[in-house]
């Protein structure tokens, strides 16, 4: 067997190695390392990928945020609502701005925002909501765009782990997530669903005025060459990593269906297992399973029985992960809102009792049926 690994971004590379070797060739030939054509090139594909009328390609998926943030004008104190339950990154640039985050609590099947949890966080500094796509699958963009429509409050979609996944409104209308809020955020981590062979994110926006935003603050607040009208930053997606992704974005979809194909396995196997509950599939969209999180539900301590199986399996080779092992009212970075007295029993249920399992493109079923029996083993099925 071969050896069984979180996430293999090596083999995935074999299969269109041929393509990417030339591809990262012509940037090195062309010697345009920074806005080089393949930059364009590739944001545009993504918009068209996307239905999203602006793509503007920059750093990383926390410069992402933190441009989305600054593009809408939030001001030191405003508050903006956050799920607990997700990576630092959503939440850290929210208290890099001086902003307040606001935690919100999460529903436990779809491990995104809860909006019943929204409305009795609403002030009158409430300024944005960001919901979080975790794990591949989407949140309920509808009722939360209806929340936020009703208060006047920005919504950024943070995308990171969910790019290629289709949300479907109660009309039967289709849009991907990262294009239904007013922006959305995501980014190319390598183990990310569409990975770069280093770091890169992008900001989806279908407004004129803050696309231009957007852009401009990306780029140093410039407005013309040396002119500078506000404050930015510096955050470019490289031209070598636009050129790989380029070739990447045609197989997006396949990779989401192999994804999904492993995801299938790992349903059927555990079915009936009562210690275990597999990943919810919400009707509203499809899960594009960036992660394939289990909820060990069994034991009077929870989080040792979750912990014990986390470590049987490593004894096995067999990688597993805790995402995310404190949630963002426990961190010690938010003590100063004084976050940690509030309560979040969702968010602490799940943080005891998740389980990530290998999640990629390339499991192979003698490797899925290994590790579904060891999973099972541990957990008596
Ligand atoms: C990966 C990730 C980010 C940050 O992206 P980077 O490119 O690593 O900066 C933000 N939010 C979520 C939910 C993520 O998973």
């Amino acid at each position: 067997m071969r050896p069984i690994q979180m996430v293999d971004t090596k083999t995935q590379y074999h299969k269109i190695k041929l393509q990417v070797d030339n591809a990262i060739q012509d940037v090195m030939e062309s010697s345009a390392f920074i806005n080089g054509k393949a930059v364009q090139d590739f944001a545009s594909h993504l918009s068209s990928y996307q239905g999203a009328k602006h793509t503007i390609p920059c750093a990383n998926g926390t410069d992402a945020l933190q441009i989305a943030m600054m593009a809408l004008g939030l001001q030191p104190g405003d508050e903006v609502i956050t799920p607990s339950f997700t990576y630092i990154a959503t939440t850290e640039v929210i208290a890099l701005l001086r902003l307040t985050p606001v935690f919100a609590e999460v529903d436990a099947r779809t491990f995104c925002i809860d909006p019943a949890s929204l409305e009795s966080l609403i002030t009158p500094n409430t300024k944005a909501i960001v919901p979080v796509h975790l794990y591949g699958h989407a949140a309920p963009m509808q009722e939360i765009m209806a929340i936020a429509g009703k208060h006047n409050l920005f919504v950024i979609e943070d995308n990171a782990q969910a790019i290629g996944c289709d949300y479907q409104f109660s009309d039967g209308s289709k849009k991907k997530t990262g294009t239904i809020g007013h922006i959305g955020t995501t980014s190319f981590y390598p183990s990310k669903n569409l990975g770069a062979f280093g770091d890169g994110g992008a900001i989806f926006t279908n407004n004129d005025e803050l696309a231009d935003k957007i852009r401009m603050i990306a780029n140093h607040g410039q407005s013309k060459r040396y002119y500078h009208d506000v404050v930015g930053c510096n955050s470019r997606l490289d031209t070598v990593q636009a050129a790989i992704l380029d070739i990447k974005l045609n197989h997006l979809d396949e990779y989401i269906e192999a994804r999904r194909n492993a995801a299938d396995f790992y349903d059927r196997s555990f079915a009936g297992n009562k210690k275990l509950r597999i990943p919810f599939r919400a009707g509203y969209s499809n899960h594009v399973f960036h992660q394939y999180t289990l909820i060990v539900d069994a034991a009077d301590d929870p989080g040792i029985y979750r912990d014990g199986l986390n470590q049987f399996l490593a004894t096995h080779k067999i990688p597993s992960m805790l995402y995310y092992p404190v949630p963002g009212h426990k961190q010690k970075m938010f003590e100063h809102f004084n976050v940690a007295a509030q309560l979040m029993p969702v968010t602490d249920w799940l943080t005891q009792r998740v389980i990530s399992l290998p999640m990629h493109t390339e499991l192979d079923e003698e490797q899925l049926r290994f590790i579904t029996d060891k999973v099972n083993e541990y957990t008596g099925k």
